[in-house]
């Protein structure tokens, strides 16, 4: 296997109201909220691919079926953390990240580095390699019509 690695995830959650919003694992005071088998974190699970993707070892639906028990309602910080677990054993280790997040509301620009800063923990990096993008999709699709919630991210993996 190559020493560089790259990695690439996707993820969407539904929205409904009155549910908690979590996403890159911080919670965001919103009417609406993820709809989820675990707290829904589609920031959080577009990582977990991105990981899993970069040294082919299927997806996150694999590794943590959403049939199983134990991942209902769970936070997803957790899935970060064994999913990480997994790279380390294979030797790798992060190098940066860079995610977008769509969605129409509300605005999270200020809850991006408290993002960032808890990720970057959890995949024991700086914050200077973890960026997070946000943008709405203009009122379209079923971001726009605020149905949902869009991550993806891509990742870079080494070995040293
Ligand atoms: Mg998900």
């Amino acid at each position: 296997m190559n020493k560089i690695r790259i990695g690439y995830g996707y993820d969407v959650h539904r929205l409904k109201e009155g549910l908690p919003m979590t996403i890159g694992g911080v919670h965001i005071p919103h009417t609406k909220g993820m709809v989820a088998h675990s707290d829904g974190d589609v920031l959080l699970h577009a990582l977990c691919d991105a990981l899993l993707g970069a040294l082919a070892l299927g997806d996150i639906g694999l590794h943590f079926p959403d049939t199983s028990d134990e991942f209902r309602g769970m936070d997803s910080t957790i899935l970060l953390k064994r999913t990480y677990d997994i790279v380390r054993s294979k030797g790798y280790t992060v190098g940066n990240i860079d995610s977008m997040l769509t969605l129409e509301r509300p605005k999270i620009r200020t809850y991006v580095d408290a993002m960032r800063t808890r990720i970057a923990e959890i995949l024991e990096i700086g914050i200077e390699d973890v960026s997070i993008k946000a943008t709405t999709k203009e009122g379209l699709g079923f971001v726009g019509a605020e149905e949902g919630v869009e991550a993806s991210a891509t990742l870079l993996l080494f070995k040293e």
